[in-house]
């Protein structure tokens, strides 16, 4: 008689062991653990000094009276509080819980582990300190508020998980009223990495973006911000749709994001996908059918980044579409914004910006975009892998130096 403990790392894979293990005469399963929970326990980051602290006058230097004089020098020249703390390599992780990843509205305290996560991301990708703010309130006023409050601590803000359409007007109004970048990941992250795998699955193609009419399905905090992106890269012709279809000039029930990319076009997806050249989805799982990518144009590309379930499986398009990608780890050609905010922030934090601007986004879209080589272009390579260490730095390097372009750099 044999007793056994299960350490599954997640709940279908535990199911599978015990029904696997269950048929084996003899076995008693004693405990079934989950691995995923088990490295969640107390949390996943923590705050460690940088230096030591064991005798009398490191205790006087590093706090009173020693932090007195840092205090008066910081009230004297505020721009100081960049070199003598920890703002400058801090950014802080705010969500409001609304749009938790793809589970919907789960409120501050079960976003929590999505924002510590997001902060090791931080850390671990391009070495920088992010705290996770979880804010327990949804009204907009009082987020922008709450994200005023606790400014002077952080080089910049990353919004995160917050439902569209408020998310629009709390990242505008608090770039406006902030002098930090502010920069809502769900937004700009998903349109910087989409657009670089845009810009090499053309090459693939030999199509240009000026030349190509793209639809975009899902009109909310991921399509909008790529279709500003887009446009801003040289894309003439970007038809979106919503849940009710492409976005007609015909339509009054569009909200103002919306309404700046209204066409004289109606209808639904599949019409709208006839003859189109791209494809790309951040709406909802399984409304692309394999007859609507038939109907795209030769040589079509599809990004059907929908998360955890794509618009359309790419097994059932692999004939069909020139290029293919998803928001996922498992297939080809990941869609992942890990590989733009990390460098973005390196970059805005390493040149103290005061803000983020759309040349800064584009600039880091071509540096991810140009780390695949020709010889390394294929259909099942447009993007680095995001553990390939060259991204983080490609990408700062471009920030920077959009920043200093566009005069937003400090230093
Ligand atoms: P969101 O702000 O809630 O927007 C969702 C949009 O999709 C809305 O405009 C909604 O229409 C539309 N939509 C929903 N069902 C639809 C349908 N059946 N047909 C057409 N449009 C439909 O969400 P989001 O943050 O933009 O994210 C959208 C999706 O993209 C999620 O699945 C998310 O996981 C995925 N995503 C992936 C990545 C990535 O792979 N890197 C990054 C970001 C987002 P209405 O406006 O009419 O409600
Ligand atoms: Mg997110």
């Amino acid at each position: 008689r044999r007793e056994i403990t299960v350490d599954a790392w997640s709940t279908e894979h535990a199911d599978q062991i015990v029904e696997a293990v269950q048929v084996i005469p003899d076995v008693k399963i004693l405990k079934v653990s989950d691995r995923t929970f088990d490295l969640h326990r107390k949390g996943k980051i923590t705050i460690e000094s940088r230096l030591p602290l064991t005798s009398q006058s490191d205790l006087a230097m590093a706090y009173t009276p020693g932090v007195g004089r840092i205090c008066q020098a910081i009230a004297a020249e505020p721009e100081q509080v960049f070199s003598l703390t920890i703002k400058s390599n801090m950014v802080a992780v705010v969500t409001d819980g609304s749009a938790v990843l793809g589970l919907g509205n789960l409120g501050p305290e079960a976003a929590l582990p999505v924002m510590e996560g997001k902060a090791m991301l931080f850390k671990e990708f391009a070495g920088v300190d992010a705290f996770p703010i979880c804010l327990a309130t949804q009204d907009t006023e009082e987020i922008i508020k709450a994200v005023k409050y606790i400014s002077p601590v952080f080089g910049g803000v990353n919004l995160e998980d917050i439902s569209a359409p408020r998310c629009f007007e709390i990242e505008k109004r608090l770039r406006q009223e902030l002098d930090i970048p502010i920069f809502h990941d769900d937004q700009h992250g998903t349109a910087i990495v989409s657009l670089a795998a845009l810009i090499n699955a053309l090459k693939l193609v030999n199509k240009s973006l000026e030349s190509i009419r793209i639809v975009i399905n899902g009109a909310g905090a991921a399509g909008i911000a790529i279709a500003l992106l887009l446009k801003k890269a040289g894309a003439k012709s970007i038809w979106l749709c919503d849940s009710k279809g492409i976005l007609s000039l015909k339509r009054n029930d569009l909200n103002p994001e919306k309404q700046a990319f209204a066409v004289d076009a109606s209808g639904t997806l599949a019409g709208a996908m006839k003859g189109a050249d791209v494809f790309l989805g951040v709406s909802a799982p399984g409304v692309v059918t394999p007859e609507m990518v038939k109907s795209m144009a030769k040589d079509p590309i599809v990004f059907a980044m929908a998360n955890p379930i794509p618009e359309i499986q790419p097994e059932l398009i692999q004939n069909d579409a020139a290029v293919i990608a998803t928001g996922r780890s498992d297939y080809p050609n990941q869609i992942n914004n890990v590989l733009a905010f990390p460098g973005v922030f390196r970059g805005a934090l390493d040149c103290r910006a005061k803000t983020i601007t759309e040349n800064m986004y584009l600039e880091a879209a071509k540096a991810i975009a140009s780390l695949i080589t020709a010889s390394d272009l294929d259909r099942e390579h447009i993007v680095p892998s995001v553990f390939d260490s060259r991204v983080a730095t490609a990408v700062a390097a471009a920030v920077q130096h959009a920043a200093r372009q566009d005069g937003v750099a400090r230093e």
